[in-house]
């Protein structure tokens, strides 16, 4: 097509040429990110709304390119899952997160994130329970964040692993919530301990009264089925307020802190008065 091609036809396939450029530049970069270290966890405050306690910390990757700077793990994911990098990517993330979790004080929690393509190979609990023996990070402190996208994997595997998961004590959050297409009783049948409203509720929460009927809907389905119910996306003292009055247990957002390292993690810990 190459002699064809003039004017803007030109210019848009040189165009999706520079994308796929791009895309097979950004991947070599992230493999070779993945082999040097360059890859850090962050760790986010979970908090409870109705005492400002800090309960927990979200483990949120990062990804500091040496030229482009921070790339978002919206994009760098994605990325890793169609490389078939994400099994190590994942257990990378455990092993980092257990580790730094074994630092905090027992009743602080920690949530990893994990992607539906683990769940594929069988290796899931083994890579878990590894992280948690090399760590000696007690189950009771681990809580796996999924997506709805766990459940739409073929075959009974994926709610036996998560039955596993649930039998040595680990907690599973599920993520994003509001924002999928499974039924209610389809993922119901799973043995959840946690819903995660999705950031884009709280987010657009004032003067939306759709995201107030969705907000207070879900926080009585996790009083009936005792499930503590997390929102995230709280950057505002009033929207903070509005869904402690609303009954939701937990919050997550830049009200109470950004995804930090660490060490920083440890130190808001000590100013929070957890010792
Ligand atoms: P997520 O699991 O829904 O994580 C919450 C996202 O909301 C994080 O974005 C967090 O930084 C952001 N956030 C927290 N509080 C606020 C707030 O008050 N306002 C706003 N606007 N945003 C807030 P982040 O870190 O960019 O991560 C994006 C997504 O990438 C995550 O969404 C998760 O799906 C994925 N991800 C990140 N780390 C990992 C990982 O280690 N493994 C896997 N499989 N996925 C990861
Ligand atoms: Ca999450
Ligand atoms: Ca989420
Ligand atoms: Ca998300």
């Amino acid at each position: 097509a190459k002699g064809e091609s003039r004017g803007t036809c030109r210019c848009f396939e040189s165009d999706l040429d520079a994308a796929a450029q791009e895309k097979t530049r950004l991947e070599i970069d992230f493999r070779e990110a993945l082999r040097k270290n360059q890859l850090e966890v962050h760790y986010q405050p979970l908090v409870a709304l109705a005492t400002g306690e800090v309960q927990g910390f979200e483990a949120l990757l990062r990804w500091r390119h040496p030229v482009r700077g921070p790339v978002s793990p919206d994009v760098f994911i994605p990325l890793a899952e169609e490389m078939g990098l994400i099994d190590t990517v994942g257990r990378f993330v455990l092993n980092a997160a257990c580790a730094e979790a074994r630092k905090w004080p027992d009743h602080i929690q920690l949530s990893v994130n994990v992607s539906p393509l683990q769940f594929r190979n069988g290796n899931l609990t083994s890579t878990v329970i590894a992280a948690l023996t090399a760590s000696s990070l007690a189950p009771g402190r681990l809580e796996l964040e999924i997506t709805e996208a766990v459940l739409m994997e073929k075959g009974p595997r994926p709610s036996a692993i998560i039955r596993n998961l649930r039998a040595f004590g680990i907690g599973i959050s599920l993520d994003d919530f509001g924002t999928g297409y499974s039924s209610l009783g389809y993922w119901l049948n799973f043995p959840f301990t946690k819903i995660k409203l999705d950031k884009s509720f709280i987010l657009n929460l004032e003067g939306e009264t759709n995201s107030r009927a969705v907000i207070r809907a879900v926080i009585g389905l996790g009083k009936s089925l005792g499930l503590t119910v997390t929102a995230e996306g709280i950057e505002r003292e009033t929207v903070r307020d509005y869904l402690r009055d609303e009954g939701c247990m937990q919050g997550q957002g830049y009200l109470f802190g950004r995804p930090q390292p660490g060490p920083e993690a440890l130190r808001y810990l000590k100013d929070m008065g957890h010792s």
